[in-house]
């Protein structure tokens, strides 16, 4: 080997050698760059965790808060945020009804159609068929006639496809229960006038009209002859719904799009109501519990930016933690900056994780429920949803962890929002008659995300302690509303007076 060649070699072997250490140091660096990401993933979830907390004593403020503030709704108009608005439904279902009857459920996702043949005591429902229309967003943003103009159409072949099995006594117009479940000031069974849009809805020029005119205005257009005998929400449906079944529900929630509870108040001891007092003394009260706010509501960041960009910032607090609408997004909305600040798809974001509303409550339980070992299914959403291929089994977990908080945040406070409404019924402590309470929950995020159900019913179980909680019975209503709604239409049907007892 010459002189040159020596050196050359010697060159070659230190360029080498600082390669190597140049690779080394790089590996290392992108090691702990990926420990710092993970490090850093794991800090934002257990922040999301510890912000989202809802321990029991928490959860008895805000059940405290639920019953002071019914108190102060049903006081004097504006008292409170939740509105506890008078429904002049004073006679619930006895099992007696009897004839065809429709309902219409209008609500958020989906709209519903039924008919209903009710066959009279003892018999209960002989026959019933629905049907299922989902509605076009446009219409959820447009104008009255667009949205009336379109339930109409439905309801007008809906009734043209009836068979046979279906009998509406000759002579006799058809009568619909309208479950319209939005904030509406009733001004009497069959009629009202709409507050507020929720749920996404926003058509303004519908804003302090009469609902039921402008469904009966809709239903003349298309020759549909057709009287609106009752205007509820899909709470009070659930209501009619459970008791025709079983006479001790008292009170009815949804879980679905979005939330709202209604009861059975005993009116006569509201002042403010004196004159309009029922027969009975018992009046159906829909509080629109959506919109119940509380200091002691756990709410992070991901919530206030969430409201903040919704269609009705400030509003329907309770509701944007809860419902079907927005736990989805919520989960978007944390997974969103775990990617920006830890990066947590990789080195770019997704831009799907982006576009609001991208993540449902169906894919959050869909994931949620995952069990197989390597957590296929969340990998399979996540390649769907948001458009990353390849996700360790690492990152899947982390994904399901952050699942859990936001649906077990969304269940116990439901439970304490039910348990306040226990409270204010005098029905959350053992002891005294213990009588038999139902609660009628329908809604689709209740029952299907079976996790966030079943967190719901031991929350409230663990709120009301185990004697108590002996005498209150959960009871699913499955599709309660439509059903509740047909059979108000019969107990306010215009024929009662001239039917033969
Ligand atoms: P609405 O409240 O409009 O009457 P539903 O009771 O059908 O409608 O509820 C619809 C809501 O339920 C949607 O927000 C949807 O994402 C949610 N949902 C439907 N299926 C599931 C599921 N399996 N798990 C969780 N949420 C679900
Ligand atoms: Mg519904």
């Amino acid at each position: 080997m010459g002189k040159a060649t020596a050196r050359a070699a010697v060159v070659c072997g230190a360029a080498a050698a600082m390669a190597a250490v140049a690779l080394v140091v790089w590996r290392r660096r992108t090691r702990s760059e990926e420990t710092l990401r993970w490090a850093r993933a794991e800090e934002m979830v257990s922040e999301l965790e510890e912000m989202s907390a809802a321990p029991v004593e928490k959860l008895r403020r805000v059940a405290d808060g639920m019953a002071e503030e019914m108190n102060a709704g049903l006081e004097v108009e504006g008292g409170s945020k939740i509105k506890m608005l008078i429904t002049y439904v004073d006679n619930l279902p006895t099992g007696s009804e009897k004839g065809l009857f429709y309902a219409l459920d209008l609500g958020g996702t989906n709209f519903r159609v039924m008919r209903v043949q009710l066959g009279g005591e003892g018999r209960h429902v002989v026959k019933r068929e629905s049907r299922e229309v989902s509605i076009p967003r446009e219409l959820m943003v447009g104008s009255s006639t667009g949205l009336f103009g379109f339930i109409a159409s439905e309801l007008k072949k809906f009734v043209d496809s009836e068979g046979e099995d279906f009998h509406l006594s000759v002579g006799k117009q058809r009568e619909l229960g309208f479950t319209f479940s939005f904030p509406v000031r009733q001004t009497s069974v069959a009629s009202g006038t709409l507050i507020k849009w929720t749920k996404g809805f926003s058509i303004d020029d519908a804003l302090g009209e009469d609902v039921v005119a402008e469904l009966t205005k809709a239903m003349e257009k298309e020759d549909l002859d057709m009287r609106v005998a009752a205007l509820v929400n899909d709470t009070v449906g659930t209501l009619a719904g459970g008791r025709y079944y079983d006479e001790d529900v008292v009170v009815a929630v949804i879980l679905g799009t979005g939330t709202n509870a209604a009861y059975v108040e005993r009116a006569h001891s509201i002042p403010k109501w004196q004159g309009l007092l029922p027969k009975s003394g018992d009046m159906v009260i829909n509080m629109e519990w959506g919109n119940f706010t509380s200091s002691h509501l756990p709410i992070t960041e991901y919530d206030r930016e969430l409201d903040a960009e919704s269609l009705n910032p400030g509003e329907q607090i309770f509701e944007k933690l809860i419902s079907g609408m927005y736990l989805g997004d919520i989960v978007r909305r944390v997974l969103l900056k775990m990617a920006e600040e830890a990066a947590f798809f990789g080195d770019t974001i997704p831009p799907k994780l982006r576009n609001h509303f991208n993540l449902s409550s169906q894919d959050v339980s869909v994931m949620h429920h995952d069990a197989t070992p390597d957590l296929r299914i969340v990998g399979n959403k996540l390649k769907e949803k948001i458009g990353v291929a390849d996700t360790s089994l690492k990152t899947r977990k982390m994904v399901v962890e952050v699942c859990d908080i936001i649906a077990k945040r969304g269940a116990r406070l439901a439970a304490a929002g039910i348990a306040g409404v226990l409270k204010k019924l005098g029905r959350d402590t053992a002891g005294g008659d213990k009588k038999r309470t139902v609660v009628a929950i329908d809604g689709a995020l209740f029952e299907h995300y079976t996790i966030f159900s079943q967190c719901l019913e031991s929350t409230l179980r663990e709120l009301l302690g185990e004697e108590a909680s002996r005498s209150v019975v959960i009871k699913l209503a499955n599709d309660g509303s439509g059903l509740g709604a047909a059979l108000l239409a019969a107990s306010h049907s215009q024929y009662n007076d001239f039917e033969e007892p």
